[in-house]
């Protein structure tokens, strides 16, 4: 089973590709997350990647669109995968579908009221866990791995304002386009809890 993942900033894509793929044992591709490792192993894409990254921008889909095509011939890819931020507009859709079967696109609706707060509180481990300050009672460590926690450095108003704005006008048309292909299917993710979110989408990948 191949699967998207879509949604806003902030929207839950993260914590819900780890549930999904510690259950049904699919491989989780984040390109924020392949980003973020080219930006810390300071790699040419790393260095493109980086001006737009902080502008709140997308990175060129030549860019993007050849990183995750090359991503799904490798071996662990052959048994089934979640693209996790991406596709992120129509033509990265296009290019993906030229590449790859995709089987359901996942789509996390959430309040656009929530997304500010969610994102500025966000804290993330390098091992892909991620926590809200309001739960972490003062903990600084991931408690899966112990590992020290950080703040993305996208992760602020003025960039999250901008990354809004580019997910409203280019990535949600997206939600159409899946649908139109018989895809698409929706769950709510409001000020519910990470497991709630998670039963609604167990119930659409059981079927
Ligand atoms: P994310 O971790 O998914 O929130 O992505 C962080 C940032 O990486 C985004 O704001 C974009 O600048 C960039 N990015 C991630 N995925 C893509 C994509 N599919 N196309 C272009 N840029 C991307």
């Amino acid at each position: 089973m191949n699967i998207i993942l879509l949604g806003a900033p902030g929207a839950g894509k993260g914590t819900q590709a780890s549930k999904i793929a510690e259950n049904y044992k699919l491989l989780h591709i984040s390109t924020g997350d392949i980003f973020r490792a080219n930006i810390k192993g300071g790699t040419e894409i790393g260095k493109l990647a980086k001006s737009y990254i902080d502008a709140g921008k997308l990175v060129p889909d030549e860019v993007t669109c050849k990183i995750v095509e090359d991503r799904l011939t490798w071996d662990d890819a052959k048994h089934g995968y979640m693209l996790d931020g991406f596709p992120r507009n129509l033509y990265q859709a296009q290019q993906l579908d030229k590449f790859a079967n995709i089987d359901l696109c996942l789509n996390i609706n959430v309040d656009e009221a929530l997304l500010m707060d969610r994102i500025c509180g966000r804290r993330v481990c390098s091992c892909g866990e991620s926590y809200h300050v309001s739960t972490l009672n003062g903990a600084t460590t991931c408690a899966k791995c112990g590992s020290e926690l950080y703040q993305r450095a996208d992760d602020n108003p003025d960039t999250v304002k901008a990354r809004l704005e580019t997910y409203n006008t280019q990535t949600a048309p997206l939600i159409d386009y899946y649908k139109s292909q018989g895809k698409l299917a929706s769950v709510t993710s409001g000020k519910g809890s990470p497991d709630e979110v998670f039963e609604q989408i167990r119930k659409i990948l059981d079927k």
